[in-house]
């Protein structure tokens, strides 16, 4: 059979939502903590690079946790925690809708040709749904019906670096992995997809860009973001890209053989 366009494409495209989307782990998750902290009366504070240093612990409560633990010297009441959460969940979609958090290069240029050319799109996050609708909604109005599927957190109980939440969009998509690419931030998010079989383009955000490139040694590619024309992709490790704009075809190098 002669080969088409579409032969040359990845089935489908995952996309990772916090980092990769928008910055919204800087700029958005970190605010919103530090919002409710502030509205709790409580005098905790993380700067950018503490908030980098507490992202290897996925999960907000978790994260939350393992802090009240430093610096409380106890374990904390579950109650708290879980209060603490829902405040910071109001503040990050109130951050959301009020328009702080704009998407990164090339996420919605790469987006369009994915939905052009018929490549099936999905969410895979391990936030929550009450934090990646909202965002969805407000950055991606005319794309967000193009998704196939979402799987957030609430859908998995093991949260990345498992590769739990891969593989069941996998399953759910009825797509293999070979045919499959992941574009994800974090070394957390490049397991879980390269747990799940998945090659994985790692674009680095402001969260992730200071981990040594080893961090990235699974990834098939690394760029500084998806390049826009005016603003061209650099390549850190991975196939050249001429013009610095990736694309299906810059993507579909990245398949496994
Ligand atoms: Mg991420």
């Amino acid at each position: 059979m002669p080969r088409t366009d579409s032969d040359r494409w990845p089935t489908a495209l995952l996309w990772d939502v916090d980092g990769t989307l928008a910055e919204t782990e800087l700029q958005g998750h970190r605010l919103a903590f530090n919002r409710a902290f502030a509205e709790a009366g409580l005098g905790w504070h993380w700067d950018p690079p503490t908030y980098r240093t507490l992202l290897a612990i996925s999960g907000g409560q978790e994260r939350m946790r393992h802090y009240a633990l430093s610096v409380e010297g106890h374990e904390p009441d579950a109650d708290r925690i879980a209060a603490l959460q829902r405040s910071k969940q109001g503040h990050y979609r109130q951050l959301v809708l009020a328009g702080e958090l704009q998407l990164r290069p090339g996420v919605a240029r790469l987006m369009g040709e994915a939905a052009t050319a018929s490549v099936v799109q999905a969410i895979v996050t391990t936030s929550g749904r009450d934090a990646v609708e909202p965002l969805l909604q407000q950055l991606l109005p005319e794309l967000r019906p193009q998704l196939a599927l979402l799987v957030c957190g609430e859908d998995v109980v093991r949260k990345k670096p498992d590769p739990q939440a891969y593989r069941r969009a996998l399953e759910q998509l009825k797509v293999a992995p070979e045919d499959c690419l992941a574009i994800e931030d974090s070394p957390q998010g490049l397991a879980a997809a390269v747990g799940a079989g998945i090659a994985t383009l790692v674009t680095q955000s402001l969260a992730t860009a200071e981990q040594p490139p080893a961090a990235f040694a699974g990834a098939a590619a690394l760029v500084s973001h998806l390049g826009e024309s005016n603003e061209p992709a650099l390549v850190l490790h991975g196939p050249p890209c001429p013009g610095g704009l990736i694309s299906l075809g810059y993507l579909h190098q990245l398949l496994q053989p």
